[in-house]
């Protein structure tokens, strides 16, 4: 209680910074400043920008994490919100249902392939990359196939942060110092061509990954493995997009041996990529199962999900267990408030966001590959509105290690300064703006991370 006391009287003179450093654990948090750090502190957004505390405009870079597809402060978004609280703001789902839910699934149906047209809704994307993987654990239990469980999973892959999604990570900082459930996932190469070896062409890497991903399957045998799980295009890891048809011939493979294909849409998903769902669109793929959170109510609720093959869903109902429970479920699940907001989202999207994306998209790509011409950089890859600029030491080796480690946060220091948020990665610094961005606010942000690598560049001489 004292302690409470003390940082109350302190917090009348400098509030939330000086409470966070005493009472808040931010998210990646290193152990020697765990529980005392303080980030920026935003007050408010509007449209593509975030207002600091000290009334500073900055362009939000990263739409957060990847989430605010439709922009900050959508009154739409906010009046839903309010008026579904009002009228019903719980149910308790196991022995009641809402309508907004149900329409929603209905509407997340259509929007996916195939017979993908049941879903189950989470609290965000680890726990439906989890849910999906429980599923999975079930499906194979009840049907009789008890060791069916391994998990397939790449490197540069970053499903989550609870304790199975996390285990399917790729990049060390996001499963260093855990004890991840490593006896039930098997790792592949990262799919990530800047980084293919010297000298092989993109098709002859495409071979490449296809084969180490047949032969693991050969010797993990296709009796053991459950499911793969990969993002259509590896955000976290650095906007990683694999060579061009690979991930339909590791889809052919995974129905080859009765392997469920699970794509986690959780930032490629409604809009980031001018699509509701990439899947099938951008790379002719139908999954067993798609996971989405983030952009389905543009961070406005947290709400995330599976969408589930019908066919999967009957294996079930023909079972010889019918008596089997999936016992698994969330307070929150399909939470209507959620649910209406992201009927809503979805409403915003259709009406002329999704359309602005896909035609803003290409403009975007353009004016960031313009980056290229910076000695410090060596690639700027994306796709639709994500992107990654990668620094390097040197061009022709791609080194990233020689760098001051801090590359990526030096840049983003220097941009905030100039009025841009960027998202760094050690060396490489992540864009996926506001889908409303203007051609203007492209070249605004542009400008801004030029400026900000030049510093940069400054620095480390
Ligand atoms: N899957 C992917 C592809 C992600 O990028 C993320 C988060 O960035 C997650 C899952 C986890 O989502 P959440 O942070 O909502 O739990």
């Amino acid at each position: 209680m004292a302690a409470v006391r003390d940082s109350r009287e302190m917090a009348a003179e400098n509030p939330a910074v000086e409470l966070a450093k005493s009472h808040l654990v931010q998210p990646w948090p290193y152990a020697g400043s765990i529980g005392a750090e303080a980030r920026t502190l935003v007050t408010s957004g509007d449209g593509v920008y975030l207002i600091d505390g000290d009334g500073k405009k900055l362009i939000d870079g990263p739409a957060g994490m990847w989430c605010i597809n439709v922009g900050h402060r959508r009154e739409e978004l906010a009046r839903v919100m309010y008026e579904q609280a009002m009228e019903l703001s719980y149910n308790t789902p196991w022995y009641t249902m809402n309508a907004p839910s149900a329409e929603l699934s209905r509407r997340i149906a259509e929007y996916a392939p195939g017979d993908l047209n049941h879903v189950f809704y989470t609290t965000g994307g680890s726990s439906a990359v989890e849910t999906a993987l429980r599923f999975m654990q079930f499906y194979n239990n009840v049907r009789g196939r008890p060791e069916k469980k391994q998990i397939l999973s790449r490197g540069g892959a970053y499903h989550g942060s609870t304790y199975l999604s996390a285990s399917l990570n790729g990049r060390p900082r996001d499963r260093d110092w855990m004890d991840a459930a490593d006896d039930l996932v098997v790792k592949l190469s990262s799919p990530d061509p800047f980084r293919r070896p010297k000298g092989m062409s993109a098709e002859a890497f495409c071979d490449f990954l296809v084969d180490e991903f047949r032969d693991t399957v050969k010797a993990v045998g296709a009796q053991n493995i459950g499911c793969f799980v990969g993002e259509p295009i590896q955000a976290s890891g650095g906007v990683i997009i694999a060579p061009a048809g690979y991930l339909k011939r590791i889809r052919d493979i995974c129905r080859e041996n009765d392997i469920l294909y699970v794509s986690d849409e959780v930032v490629t998903g409604f809009g980031r990529l001018g699509h509701v769902f990439a899947s099938e669109e951008l790379f002719d793929i139908e999954p067993d199962m798609i996971t989405f959170a983030k952009g389905v109510t543009s961070g406005y609720f947290p709400l995330g999900g599976v969408v589930i093959s019908e066919r999967l869903l009957k294996d079930l109902n023909r079972s010889n267990h019918p008596d089997a429970m999936f016992g698994h479920g969330l307070t929150y699940t399909s939470h209507p408030v959620g649910c209406a907001v992201a009927l809503k989202n979805l409403d915003l999207l259709e009406g002329g966001i999704l359309d602005h994306a896909r035609a803003v998209a290409p403009y975007f790509q353009q004016r960031l590959k313009t980056l290229e011409d910076l000695p410090l950089v060596g690639e700027v890859r994306g796709a639709g509105l994500m992107a990654c600029v990668e620094c390097v030491a040197d061009r022709e080796s791609k080194d990233p290690l020689q760098l001051d480690k801090d590359v990526g946060k030096r840049i983003d220091q220097h941009c905030h300064e100039l009025g841009l948020l960027v998202r760094p990665l050690i060396n490489m610094c992540v864009m996926s703006p506001p889908l409303v961005i203007t051609k203007d606010q492209i070249d605004h942000l542009v400008a801004i991370l030029r400026e900000g690598i030049s510093r940069t560049m400054d620095d480390l001489r």
